[in-house]
């Protein structure tokens, strides 16, 4: 069978910014006949995700992220249907999803490899399996949990960065649902601000490219930080450290400002902050959304709970075509997406 797949094209280099043609779609084939314990699928939804960067390194640089290769397919979380199976437990029409689906139209997968989804756990939004009912929203809610130390009625102000990404957009408002009193996000437009604050509840938003961020921070923020659930790195979280609070926690989620840097991960603090952080005993340990995952049946089902009864509001960019996956990857690296980046294969 004659299908489309996208294929890594060329590396950025460490210290380059990817863009859209180092991906190039081509055509190819699939075996015409399933095997048993296999399932051929249809791709309804990829993600583009920042990790993927480091799959763009020859090292990715971590031990649980292999490195896509040269001209052979790129892959990651996905949702599809199945068009023919062959697995005692999945039929025909069923939903599924995977975090190492291959970018291309149709494939055959080993069904064990793949999870049966529900959709009227999301209102029939399926692609929100790659987003709020997924890693996304897992990794907004573990890392609140797990690192936070969000306490109801303790009056804490929690602070997130890159906040109207996929991941902020839901951390500003769990930490809300999980009993901050105060929320402010750090976004790079005017418009993502305006959401977080007119949609999403957030209580303030900083636009940190415009104006003196460390200024507004002391102003939105006049008790200090207590939370910061960091997305970005850099520049804009030297600046949320040096107001928060002793004792207080970094949720130390990704620093996507480095990631076309060749540095270390987690990037190491400059010398300044880092004496603030430890004269103020402020909490900054790695987190990863994988070392939870016996955590995750019932975090999906909060998530699910919260989406349905519209206490968490979902926000994508969906991109049309997989022949589009590398310029909406190129646009999620530079910010240019709300919410969670999906894209559209087949409906
Ligand atoms: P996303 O949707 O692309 O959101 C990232 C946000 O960061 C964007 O809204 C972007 O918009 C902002 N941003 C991008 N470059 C920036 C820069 N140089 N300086 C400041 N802000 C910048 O990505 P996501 O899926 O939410 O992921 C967010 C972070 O979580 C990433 O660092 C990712 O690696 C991490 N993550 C971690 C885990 C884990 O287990 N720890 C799991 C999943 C994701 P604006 O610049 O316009 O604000």
């Amino acid at each position: 069978m004659i299908i489309q797949r996208v294929v890594l094209n060329s590396r950025p280099g460490k210290n380059g910014v990817p863009v859209a043609e180092d991906f190039r779609l081509e055509e190819s084939t699939i075996a015409d006949v399933v095997q048993t314990g296999q399932v051929r699928v249809r791709t309804l939804y990829l993600s583009v995700d920042p990790y993927m960067r480091c799959r763009m390194n020859e090292d990715t640089g971590s031990d649980y992220l292999q490195p896509w290769q040269l001209s052979e397919v790129a892959d990651g979380g996905g949702v599809g249907v199945v068009e023919e199976s062959k697995h005692s437990k999945l039929t025909k029409g069923d939903f599924v999803t995977s975090f190492t689906w291959p970018w291309q139209t149709v494939a055959i997968l080993n069904g064990d490899l793949v999870q049966k989804l529900v959709p009227q756990l999301v209102n029939g939004r399926l692609s929100y399996f790659l987003g709020a009912a997924g890693i996304t929203g897992l990794t907004a809610l573990l890392g609140i949990r797990e690192k936070g130390h969000v306490a109801a009625g303790a009056k804490q102000t929690m602070v997130v960065s890159g906040a109207a990404g996929a991941c902020g957009s839901l951390a500003g408002q769990i930490g809300r649902l999980e009993g901050c009193s105060r929320v402010v996000g750090i976004a790079g437009t005017d418009e993502k601000c305006s959401i977080l604050v007119q949609e999403m509840g957030f209580d303030a938003a900083i636009n940190y490219k415009k104006g003196d961020v460390a200024r507004q921070l002391r102003e939105l923020c006049p008790g200090g930080v207590d939370v910061y659930f960091d997305n970005v790195g850099g520049d804009i979280s030297d600046t949320v450290i040096s107001q928060m609070n002793q004792n207080s926690h970094i949720i130390l989620c990704g620093q996507i400002s480095q990631y076309n840097k060749d540095v270390p991960y987690p990037p190491p603090l400059p010398p300044d902050i880092e004496k603030i952080q430890k004269e103020r005993n402020i909490t900054r340990e790695r987190f990863l959304v994988l070392n939870y995952m016996d955590k995750q049946e019932a975090s999906l089902l909060q998530l699910c709970q919260w989406i349905q009864e519209g206490k968490l509001k979902v926000r994508e960019t969906v991109v049309e075509g997989l022949a589009n996956i590398g310029a909406a990857f190129q646009s999620m690296m530079n910010g240019g997406n709300i919410g969670k980046q999906i894209v559209l294969v087949s409906k």
